[in-house]
C-alpha cells in the first residue's frame, strides 16, 4: 500500500456541498450531472455508492428533481438501476476524457444505448428559446435530462470544464483561466499521483 490516506479521509466527503480542493460545484444545470457522476467514487466501497440499492437510488433520484413532476416516486426496477450504473460510469469516462482527450468505445455506445431508449422532444420555453427536454417516464425521465444538460453544456462551452480526476475518476468543475486542472485536488489526487511517479521512478533506478 503505497497510497497516501485512506477512502475515509481522502477528502471526497458525503456532503454533496463540499468539493474536494475548494473547488466550486459545476454552474446552473451542469452541477446535476456532476453529483450524478459522484454518486460513487471508484475508489470507495460500493456501500458507498448512493445508487446502490434499487431504493437508494429512488430516493437519489427524487432528492434531485430527477423522477417526473407528479409521478409517485414508485421503486425503479433492478434493471434500471443498472442501466442508470452503467450510464454514470459511461458519463464519468466521458468527464475522464476532458482530462485525458479520449473515451473509450463502450462508454460511447453505453451513452448511445441509453440515448435510443430516452423519449426527448423539442419545446419552447418562456424565454422564447427551444430546448431539448425529456419526456419519458421514470427513469427515462433521469436518463433524458442528464443526456440533454450534457448537450446544453456542450453547446455554451462548461462541459469542457467538468472532468474526471485523472487519480480517482471524481468529477470536478475546472474553473481555472487555463483550464488545465487534472485532479480534483492537487493537495489529494495531485499529490498521490507525484508521489506514485516518484517512488516507480526509485524502482526504475534501483533495478538499473
Ligand atoms: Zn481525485
Amino acid at each position: 500500500m503505497t497510497e497516501t490516506g485512506s477512502a475515509a479521509d481522502n477528502g471526497h466527503g458525503r456532503d454533496q456541498q463540499a468539493e474536494p480542493g475548494g473547488r466550486a460545484a459545476a454552474p446552473g444545470r451542469l452541477a446535476l450531472v456532476q453529483r450524478f457522476v459522484n454518486t460513487w467514487n471508484p475508489e470507495f466501497p460500493v456501500e458507498n455508492d448512493r445508487l446502490a440499492t434499487t431504493r437508494d437510488a429512488t430516493t437519489w433520484l427524487s432528492d434531485n428533481g430527477l423522477m417526473p413532476h407528479g409521478a409517485r416516486p414508485s421503486v425503479i426496477s433492478a434493471a434500471e438501476l443498472d442501466a442508470l450504473r452503467e450510464l454514470r460510469e459511461a458519463i464519468r469516462s466521458l468527464v475522464v476524457a476532458n482530462v485525458t482527450g479520449s473515451c473509450d468505445a463502450a462508454a460511447l455506445h453505453a451513452i448511445n444505448i441509453a440515448a435510443a431508449a430516452t423519449p426527448i422532444a423539442l419545446a419552447v420555453g418562456d424565454d422564447n428559446r427551444i430546448r431539448l427536454q425529456a419526456r419519458g417516464p421514470g427513469v427515462h425521465h433521469a436518463v433524458g435530462t442528464v443526456l440533454t444538460i450534457i448537450h446544453e453544456a456542450q453547446i455554451v462551452g462548461d462541459w469542457t470544464r467538468l472532468k474526471g480526476c485523472r487519480q480517482c475518476g471524481y468529477a470536478f468543475y475546472d474553473a481555472s483561466k487555463n483550464r488545465s486542472a487534472t485532479w480534483c485536488s492537487m493537495s489529494i489526487c495531485g499529490n498521490r499521483a507525484k508521489n506514485r511517479a516518484y517512488h516507480q521512478r526509485q524502482r526504475i533506478q534501483v533495478q538499473e
